[in-house]
């Protein structure tokens, strides 16, 4: 993910430096703060992170240490981003992204899992059970910033957003998803069904990494017995026939693939 053309905003001053007679109401266009449940057991990472989010001024951090603890938190009071240690004592990252994922209340809330660097099967089970991103340890606190904010705008843009548009305009790639109508450069592009809705789906998560097994299960579906290696072969086809559009489809080493504008 670029992160480098995201502002990290350094220049407001903390609410901790506010005299405690200003009333909080008479801060200026008070937004409403984003609450963010960094789940870390470890402590000193996990002061780190809640010093350089409150930094800012407009988020809060509340810590816990173990995965029955993020649960729990979670389901009294729902923040809006989790940043989830793999490695965790009673539940792990993975444990506690798939039962947030799987209830209807906290399903859609952002998480961005924190790995081991070491740990490439970590990430991809991460991403599969329904993680937003990942950060892997050590990170510059300048980069979880970014991330936390990119994905914060991403889900603002997602929830208020109505249906993914069914047209996208890129500097060569014209495709009209409702008409089956892809371009590249005002020339007509014929693409199989199969190659259609993998660009369809790799567009509608633009800016995103997508695991092989996700493409595999949304894509084609959990009743196709395929192997994942026919991704590659898929997209390796469909770059092709995009031409001058192909760098667009971006292989993430160990990853996967993320479509980028
Ligand atoms: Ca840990």
């Amino acid at each position: 993910m670029q992160t480098s053309g995201i502002p990290v905003d350094r220049s407001r001053p903390s609410d901790r430096t506010a005299t405690p007679s200003q009333p909080a109401g008479n801060r200026v266009a008070p937004a409403p703060r984003t609450r963010v449940l960094v789940v870390e057991d470890e402590q000193d990472i996990a002061g780190l992170i809640k010093h350089t989010l409150e930094r800012g001024g407009d988020t809060e951090v509340e810590i816990v240490e173990s995965g029955d603890a993020a649960v729990k938190s979670v389901g009294e009071r729902t923040p809006d981003l989790v940043i989830l240690d793999l490695n965790l004592p009673v539940l792990s990252g993975i444990e506690v992204c798939r039962i947030l994922r799987a209830r209807p209340n906290t399903g859609s809330i952002p998480i961005i899992m924190l790995t081991a660097r070491t740990s490439e099967s970590d990430r991809v089970t991460g991403l599969d059970v329904g993680a937003d991103d990942y950060i892997t340890k050590p990170f510059s606190l300048r980069e979880l910033a970014a991330r936390v904010r990119a994905v914060l705008r991403r889900n603002r843009t997602e929830s208020q957003a109505p249906p993914p548009a069914a047209i996208y305009r890129g500097t060569h790639l014209l495709a009209d998803f409702d008409a089956v109508s892809v371009s590249v450069d005002g020339t007509p592009v014929r693409l199989t069904r199969r190659e259609f809705e993998l660009l369809r789906y790799l567009v509608q998560n633009k800016n995103r990494v997508l695991s092989r097994d996700r493409l595999l299960e949304r894509v084609w579906g959990y009743d196709h017995f395929i192997e994942t290696r026919s991704v590659d072969v898929h997209v390796g086809r469909l770059r092709a026939k995009l031409g001058s559009a192909s760098h667009q489809i971006e292989t993430v080493v160990g990853l996967g693939y993320r479509f980028v504008e």
